[in-house]
């Protein structure tokens, strides 16, 4: 059965093979509640006016389309255009998808947001959603990350969310998704788990992905007022694949159009645990409730992942990009953290613009494309955040 891509996912949440709610009863009740209301509030014109009012007067959108002329020219190839989710209110695309979890749960009328972070890039937006809708927010974060993540961690402890430290196991990423599951699993009528990219059980996959596709709507329009046709190519880095799937979404049906996921090769996707390219080397299996291309050990317990950009680090990857990369509507690529600290290094020297080690992997794939095609062909990024946060860790490394 080939499931129209616009339309997905199905009723239970699945993107062809993959997607769905593996979780236990009680957590999937819990699910099942979350896309009821999903399905009730968020298509409701009140929602969408104050979410729409939300993107315009506090994150600023429409976020501008940036053409990148000089990098262009010294590539000498195809014309590389920026979509600029760097300009947000707090620096990244995030924003978009925590506002709209953030006012579901003001809709629901629930008292409190839960959520894991492992870097704080996630935390930080949904404190900051959290502060203007007036919910409280209660972030689960690994010990071991919140010392590695200083300026975040104060961030989030300024905008007024409880934050959790998880001292068990490694105390990183994966205990805090536990702990914080934990805590929601006590009290779900009162609480809302808000997941931070299009992974995780239905309905978050959908869920993230829509409150994102305001980037692709967006971008799509503003190109074709410009220019009177459509991007040859349009790129995203993939971590978990929110920005991706948040620009990808309206050009789906654009035949015309190639698609380009990027993922992080980290020091070679042939080095086991030193990559994170789930999509490039990995196989369908299970992880957090979906089921999607995982990187497993021969154990069948989630690989150790790496990436000089601590966003994309993740195992897993939504069920929506498994399923685009099996009918081959997506390429997903790779980009290591070699190519991609020199894309942050160009970008910010040719341009003025100090991209997020996250969204360099997908300007590094542009710059590594763009000399092999015509002038005539433009290449579309999606610059999902801004470097400020990379910029002590990327002096240090090189030696600035
Ligand atoms: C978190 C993050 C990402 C990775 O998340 P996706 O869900 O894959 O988009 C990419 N870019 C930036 C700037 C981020 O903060």
């Amino acid at each position: 059965m080939t499931q129209n891509p616009q339309a997905m996912p199905d009723a239970q949440g699945f993107f062809g093979p993959y997607g769905g709610q593996l979780v236990p009863p009680e957590l999937k009740q819990c699910m099942d509640e979350i896309a009821a209301a999903y399905e009730e509030i968020v298509k409701r014109k009140d929602f969408q006016d104050e979410l729409a009012a939300l993107f315009a007067d506090y994150v600023g959108r429409p976020s501008p389309i940036f053409h990148a002329r000089r990098l262009s020219d010294q590539l000498g190839g195809a014309q590389i255009h920026l979509k600029r989710e760097d300009l947000n209110h707090t620096g990244a695309h995030k924003i978009n998808h925590c506002l709209g979890e953030a006012l579901l749960a003001k809709f629901m009328g629930k008292k409190k947001v839960i959520a894991e972070t492992g870097a704080g890039q996630h935390g930080v937006a949904l404190a900051t959603a959290c502060a203007l809708v007036g919910i409280p927010c209660e972030i689960h974060m690994g010990q071991v990350d919140i010392e590695k993540e200083h300026p975040n961690v104060t961030k989030m402890r300024i905008l007024g969310c409880n934050l959790v430290p998880v001292t068990r196991g490694a105390a990183t990423l994966k205990e805090a998704v536990d702990s914080a599951f934990e805590v929601y699993l006590q009290d779900p009528v009162n609480t809302i788990y808000a997941i931070g990219s299009v992974v995780g059980p239905h309905p978050f996959p959908m869920m993230v992905r829509d409150f994102q596709s305001i980037v692709g709507r967006e971008a799509r329009e503003q190109f074709q007022t410009r220019h009177g046709k459509l991007p040859d190519h349009v790129a995203a880095c993939v971590g978990g694949g929110s920005n991706a799937m948040g620009i990808f979404t309206a050009f789906l049906g654009d035949a015309s159009v190639h698609l380009v996921g990027v993922e992080p090769a980290g020091e070679g996707v042939d080095k086991p645990g030193r990559h994170a390219a789930t999509l490039s080397v990995g196989k369908p299996g299970e992880i957090h409730g979906m089921k999607c291309y995982v990187l497993e050990n021969a154990d069948g317990t989630p690989a150790a992942v790496h990436s000089i950009a601590s966003g994309l680090d993740y195992p897993g990857v939504g069920p929506q990009h498994s399923y685009l990369k099996d009918i081959g509507r997506v390429d997903y690529q790779s980009v290591d953290d070699k190519e991609c600290l020199n894309a942050f290094m160009t970008l910010s020297r040719v341009e003025g613009i100090i991209p997020a080690l996250e969204s360099a992997h997908a300007v590094a794939w542009a710059m590594r494309e763009a000399p092999k095609l015509g002038k005539g062909q433009h290449i579309l990024v999606n610059l999902s955040g801004r470097g400020d946060k990379d910029a002590d860790y990327v002096a240090r490394k090189l030696g600035l």
